[in-house]
């Protein structure tokens, strides 16, 4: 069903770069079994890959056609179409994972006539087949790129179609919306054109509810995603760098430098209760003294208002210094948690001057020495992420932003058609409205979509995915 046949097989490494165990190079399309044939000899039973039933491993040796020389062991495994990643007839073969193994067995299905994949197009050519659909294939991304447990469950989740299903029936409801004017249009009397649009004023009012709810859902799906960005500021000497080894050593995610920036900027992931916080290091806050200090108020100043969360630290066992004020004058606009650091010395810190800066955000108490207060912070980051939504992964999470995108501009069909309404005009009006609605909930499954879009969409993927 639905199957396109592409001329071109293509090939690929599909495993990263580098020394590793195993390595996977991988042919896609309708000659991928025969390309494969000329390559492997199979050591036991089955000889050919054509002899091979699908998804079932055969081991043997991987040799160059033409000179006959061995390259490496191998096992290769054999699906079928349509019941493959792509829905092509697939041939994996897994040798050792080194980078010249695999780069000698990817120019051999080269040179026998494979095209070398581009970057998504495995994944390019499931979707063009119909095997997954547009959001689906993006939920593949995520799970490749996800940082801690909570991103992952969400990826997962979008990945089997939950929010697909959320968006097919949405657009399902706005098709009922349309053919009930049109069946008005085609009676067109008075009281019918009248109750048909009551009716669906009250329809669309629920729809745009749950876009609501799914827009309220990104925020917490694009930090799952891409990280909390969170700076820790405060004067020198009041625990920044403390704080943030004791993160990186009991919390490290994973490490990244961002890459086409200056080095000395690095971005560290530090999994705060399934959240990734990602923690700019701003010219080695860990080595040296602090952002403030280092960087100028200015340049401090622009990260703190990059920043999804601000850590600002003072010192409880010193009185408030001009420097301290200087960090809280930091504070206005920004989400901030206050933590007083070394409440495990004696207080000096005047706590009512720093409430009447701080305003309503949280004030925690901690000592980085002793660790007392850090479950506390941990809480309150998750409160402040989660703000009592769903945290099981049960919810559509929408992590992207360019499925917010297409959300937001339904419902401002949606809403176009709730004033055509009120304003009394034409049915066949109000079905423009919802017909461009519909639309745009389509180009986040895919259903109504452009090939530029798709183009840009896959170029993001790795390499061999
Ligand atoms: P930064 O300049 O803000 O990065 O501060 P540091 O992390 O370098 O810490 C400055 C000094 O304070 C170091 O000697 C730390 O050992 C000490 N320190 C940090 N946190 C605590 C704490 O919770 N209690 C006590 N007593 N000392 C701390
Ligand atoms: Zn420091």
């Amino acid at each position: 069903n639905g199957v396109m046949t592409f001329d071109d097989t293509i090939s690929a490494v599909a495993t990263a770069i580098g020394e590793g165990g195993i390595g996977i190079v991988r042919l896609s399309g309708n000659r991928a079994i025969d390309i494969a044939d000329q390559i492997f000899r199979g050591s036991t039973g089955k000889k050919k890959i054509a002899d091979i039933p699908s998804f079932q491993a055969a081991y043997g040796s991987i040799a160059d056609p033409d000179s006959g020389e061995a390259i490496d062991e191998a096992i290769v495994i054999v699906m079928r179409a349509p019941r493959s990643y792509t829905r092509e007839d697939v041939v994996e073969v897994q040798c050792h994972g080194g980078p010249v193994p695999l780069q000698r067995i990817l120019d051999i299905t080269l040179r026998l006539g494979a095209r070398l994949a581009e970057p998504g197009e495995y994944t390019k050519r499931a979707f063009l087949n119909g095997r997954l659909d547009l959001a689906q294939a993006e939920a593949v991304i995520d799970v490749i790129r996800s940082k801690t447990d909570a991103s992952l469950k969400a990826a997962v989740s979008n990945l089997s179609g939950r929010l697909s299903d959320k968006i097919r029936s949405l657009r399902q409801e706005i098709l009922t919306m349309i053919a009930h004017l049109e069946a008005a249009i085609d009676f067109p009397e008075d009281d019918i054109e009248e109750i048909t649009a009551g009716n669906v004023s009250g329809s669309i009012t629920i729809v745009r509810v749950e876009l609501d709810r799914l827009l309220a859902s990104a925020q917490t799906g694009r930090i799952l995603r891409e990280g909390l960005a969170t700076v820790i500021i405060g004067r020198p000497n009041v625990g920044k760098s403390s704080l943030l080894n004791a993160l990186l050593r009991e919390k490290r995610a994973i490490v990244t430098d961002i890459p086409g920036t200056t080095r000395d900027i690095i971005e560290e992931y530090v999994n705060i209760r399934g959240i990734p916080l990602k923690i700019v290091d701003t010219a080695g806050i860990r080595e040296t003294a602090d952002i403030v200090e280092k960087i100028g108020v200015d340049k401090a100043r622009e990260f703190v208002a990059k920043a999804d969360l601000v850590l600002l630290i003072l010192d409880s066992s010193a009185p408030l210094t001009p420097e301290d004020r200087t960090v809280l004058s930091l504070l206005p606009g920004r989400e901030a948690i206050i933590l007083v650091n070394k409440s495990d010395l004696p207080p000096v810190l005047d706590m009512d001057e720093v409430k009447s800066f701080v305003g309503d955000r949280p004030v925690l108490k901690i000592s980085v020495l002793t660790g007392a207060g850090v479950d506390e912070l941990e809480q309150t980051i998750a409160d402040r992420v989660y703000s009592g939504q769903v945290t099981s992964g049960e919810a559509a999470f929408v992590n992207n932003v360019r499925h917010m995108n297409q959300i937001r501009q339904a419902g401002r069909h949606l809403g176009d058609a709730l004033a055509t309404i009120d304003a009394g005009m034409p049915l066949d009006c109000i079905a423009v409205d919802l017909k461009a609605a519909w639309e745009k909930l389509g180009e986040i499954t895919g259903d109504t979509v452009g090939e530029d879009i798709i183009d840009q969409i896959f170029s993001q993927f790795c390499l061999g995915k």
